[in-house]
């Protein structure tokens, strides 16, 4: 009797091992797809996408500048300062010599064309030699993330300043984890990882801007959690902002150069548009598409200017939509399927060219 209740208990505890052991193996169809992380992949899986090719950058010297990666956006190259702006968005006014672009006192910050949020950002700079003046006054310069949180550059080879405002600091937040700087006059390189912050749609912070960074190859910053807009001598809250905006270097009166400067994008989880280029023009140069726009069939369009922000919309139609610039005339939704072009005569704007829906463009003449 007790062998057969041993025998019982035994086959009972079989099955058991068998039913979980077998039901605890995923099925082939939660390997494939795991819907609320997207496909997962068998291990060695040949047919899972590789990852696209890209030319690795150079390394750069002090006599000179490497090159960038293969899927880079280059922004300096040392030929010009096409790809930058003054803070307005007229002309940048540094100066440009040799492979370098050099901060000139009065001349304001600069700051890209293009808008970017997380990315990988490459910038190589230099303070001057000789050295003049001290603590925050001695090549002060410094890389503002969407033009609102500061990498800060400063000579601090042996100029003592406070903690949280010297070389490679996060202005007024940080101190880097090391001094690893490089005398004046020698070129020194920031590789950044950027995370944008991220806002909900009533303005509240959903995620801080987070930050890595490598100063001349060392790990100063380790995924920081940034802590809003950096400021001089005082903390301030989180504002928010929308997802890509300029990068921007300083003008604190101090001589700095810099070169070879490139980012690369990173494509946020769920943002098919992500990678868009985005351009960031100034209020002046967007006011000429300002206006009413008729086509053949009497259907009018309005481009009005908001904050400078660029938005269409139809009378009558849906809520005004901003559009987003790709090039100084051609712009799209990032919220409904529809691209915008302008027409131009010579410098006038005559016209648009509106394509919803991939439906076919439709051209709307300007009357006002
Ligand atoms: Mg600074």
């Amino acid at each position: 009797m007790k062998k057969q209740l041993i025998i019982h208990a035994s086959l009972f505890l079989l099955t058991l091992v068998l039913f979980f052991g077998i039901t605890a193996i995923p099925s082939a169809q939660s390997i494939a797809a795991d819907s609320a992380h997207g496909p997962t992949w068998r291990v060695h899986d040949w047919s899972r996408p590789r990852p696209p090719i890209v030319t690795p950058p150079t390394t750069s010297t002090q006599q000179q500048a490497g090159a960038p990666p293969s899927d880079a956006i280059v922004l300096f190259d040392g030929s010009d300062m096409s790809n930058w702006r003054a803070m307005d968005g007229g002309a940048a006014k540094w100066i440009v010599n040799e492979d370098y672009m050099e901060s000139v006192r009065g001349a304001g910050y600069v700051r890209t064309l293009q808008g970017f949020g997380d990315c990988q950002v490459h910038v190589e700079f230099m303070t001057p030699t000789p050295p003049r003046g001290e603590s925050q006054g001695r090549g002060n310069s410094g890389v503002f993330l969407m033009g609102i949180y500061e990498v800060q550059v400063l000579d601090s080879y042996d100029n003592l300043t406070y903690a949280d405002g010297q070389c490679a600091a996060i202005y007024g937040q940080f101190p880097p984890q090391v001094n690893v700087c490089r005398k004046p006059g020698e070129w020194q390189a920031y590789d950044i990882i950027f995370k944008a912050p991220q806002f909900a749609e009533n303005g509240d912070l959903l995620k801080p801007a987070l930050i890595t960074l490598f100063q001349n190859g060392v790990l100063v910053h380790d995924h920081v959690e940034i802590k809003g807009p950096t400021n001089w001598c005082s903390k301030s809250p989180y504002q928010p902002h929308p997802g890509k905006l300029p990068l921007s270097l300083q003008d604190h009166g101090n001589p700095v150069r810099y070169r070879n400067i490139w980012v690369r994008e990173l494509p946020a989880t769920g943002a098919p548009d992500a990678c868009r280029k985005e351009l960031i023009f100034g209020e002046k140069q967007l006011q000429r598409f300002v206006g009413t726009y008729k086509n053949k069939s009497g259907g009018e369009l309005e481009i009005t200017l908001q904050q400078g922000q660029l938005f269409s919309s139809f009378p009558g139609g849906s809520s005004d939509q901003p559009l987003f610039a790709e090039s100084d005339q051609r712009f799209y939704s990032k919220f409904v399927n529809a691209e915008y072009e302008f027409v131009l005569d010579s410098d006038r704007v005559r016209a648009i060219k509106v394509n919803v829906t991939n439906g076919g463009w439709d051209e709307y003449q300007k009357t006002q």
